[in-house]
């Protein structure tokens, strides 16, 4: 009889287009589908990622028959128990591109050997594996635009149907098997807003959701993307950053049913964007945490005291600046925030405040559901201009003019912001100027954003002439 062999959930909690199943099925026997919840993952994921991650669990459980074992603890350790007790050779994954999943799979294929075993990476979370593309010269990109020429050019396979798989029950895990809801208690981290959780609505995680949601983008969204995307009070973008986080939904799916009109093309170029910065990331590991220039490391950043009382008004929505402040509340009540919010956000704690970018994806990855180390950090990189292809640092974010541009009747403000509900449209993003006056309870501006830009210029510009001399 053929022997089983054990296919490792990550993040691809799906059943569909799933390479790495096919191929635990394909052995011959049957397949043991294993989730490993990891205390170094889980301990850093705030309530939103949590909540997201057990009811994509349950979506799991509902599309196998619950037949998934889920247990905890070190993978290293965890994993090759479960291979040895179901007697499997192989254990199949997708493979992991991040500094920790590789750490961790080398840890793990190590111990499997020890044992006689093996670790079988198939596929990957992206349509093109990071570290595939090369520059002319053989080298990663640094700059987005030939990437994405390059990534057009070399194309991804089709997606497949879900395989026929013979499933051994949980118990031959032969592991303490975990309740996927157990995953949602942690700590939270909440600052000051009252202590309320953020909340997301589970019935939004599955597989079947992640379809759902392409579909009903695709049936309308899509074409106006184009026009709509930097618009924060439209439903103007796909959602769908929350399912590519946990492989819900792999991008082979999403970019198959991509034609070649402008708005579903605009929206291709935005998953090549999520593909670049994996594919730098891999290259540059150390960039998770350090400045991809090193020359910007160099910055003169604030801290102390009234560094930390500036970081918690922008942390908890009360900055004074209303688009900022509508951005983080956001954030707050839903794990989420448009892309243009992210941009002006960033942007703000980084030129307006001096406050290291570290800080503030730490903060974004704590709260986001979509937290994704390469496009959080790289984003913030982008904003913070120590990053690749980055905006020049010189180009700063006025939080005043784009929500005047992105968000010109403001809906968005209004909407996030309940003491600016009755500003009149002509003061609603500056509402220090209405000559009724502050509205009850709303602060005035943490910082007056053209002498901080200017500040923000002047230590850029110290850098550029300590990196001359
Ligand atoms: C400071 C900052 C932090 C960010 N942190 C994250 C993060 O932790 N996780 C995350 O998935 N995205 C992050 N982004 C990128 C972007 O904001 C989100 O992907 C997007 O807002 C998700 O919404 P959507 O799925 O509706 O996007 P859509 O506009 O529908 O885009 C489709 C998909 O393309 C990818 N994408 C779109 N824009 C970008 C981008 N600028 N960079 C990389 N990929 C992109 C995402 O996977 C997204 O789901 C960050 C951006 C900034 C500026």
């Amino acid at each position: 009889m053929t022997r089983p062999t054990v296919c490792w959930f990550r993040r691809d909690l799906r059943l569909d287009d799933h390479p790495a199943l096919a191929a635990a099925a394909g052995a011959g026997g049957p397949v043991l589908a294993l989730y490993v919840l990891d205390p170094a993952l889980l301990g850093p994921a705030g309530p939103p990622r949590r909540r997201f991650l057990a009811a994509a669990l349950g979506a799991l459980q509902e599309l196998t028959g619950a037949q998934v074992a889920v247990v905890a603890g070190d993978p290293a350790r965890v994993v090759p128990a479960v291979a040895a007790a179901v007697g499997a050779e192989a254990v199949f994954v997708t493979a992991d591109f991040g500094p920790y999943g590789r750490r961790r799979d080398e840890a793990v294929a190590a111990a499997l050997a020890a044992d006689g075993r093996r670790l079988e990476p198939v596929d990957t979370p992206y349509a093109v594996a990071p570290g595939t593309l090369r520059t002319g010269g053989g080298t990663p990109f640094q700059v987005f635009t030939p990437f994405h020429m390059a990534w057009q050019a070399h194309g991804w396979d089709a997606p497949t149907p879900a395989p026929a798989v013979t499933w051994l029950a949980p118990e031959a895990a032969g592991q303490p098997l975990v309740r996927p809801t157990s995953i949602t208690a942690g700590p939270d981290d909440t600052v000051g807003t009252g202590g309320t959780e953020p909340h997301w609505i589970p019935a939004t995680a599955g597989p079947e959701a992640a379809l759902d949601q392409l579909d009903a983008f695709l049936a309308g969204p899509v074409h106006r993307y184009k026009d709509c995307r930097d618009f924060p009070a439209e439903p103007g973008t796909s959602r769908l950053s929350v399912h590519l986080r946990w492989g819900t939904i792999h991008p082979r799916q999403i970019l198959a049913r991509l034609g070649p009109e402008p708005g579903p093309q605009a929206f291709a170029r935005q998953l090549a964007w999520r593909e670049f910065y994996a594919d730098v990331l891999y290259g540059r590991p150390e960039t998770a945490r350090a400045a991809y220039q090193p020359k910007m490391a160099a910055m003169e950043l604030d801290d102390g005291p009234e560094a930390d009382r500036r970081f918690h008004a922008w942390a908890e929505g009360r900055t004074g600046y209303p688009f900022v402040d509508a951005g983080m509340r956001e954030l707050a009540a839903t794990g989420w925030m448009h892309n243009r919010v992210r941009l002006v956000t960033a942007s703000f704690l980084v030129k307006d405040l001096h406050i290291d970018w570290t800080r503030g994806a730490r903060w974004f990855m704590r709260h986001l559901v979509d937290g994704d180390l390469a496009n959080n950090n790289h984003g913030w990189q982008w904003v913070a201009g120590t990053g690749t292809d980055a905006a020049p640092y010189f180009r700063i974010f006025n939080p005043v003019s784009q929500a005047q541009r992105f968000d010109p009747d403001g809906s968005y403000v209004r909407r996030w912001v309940p003491e600016l509900v009755g500003v009149a449209d002509r003061y609603i993003h500056r509402p220090w100027d209405d000559p009724k006056g502050m509205p009850l309870g709303y602060p005035y501006p943490v910082v007056e954003h053209d002498a901080e830009r200017k500040e923000a210029l002047r230590r850029y510009e110290a850098i550029t002439t300590a990196t001359r001399a």
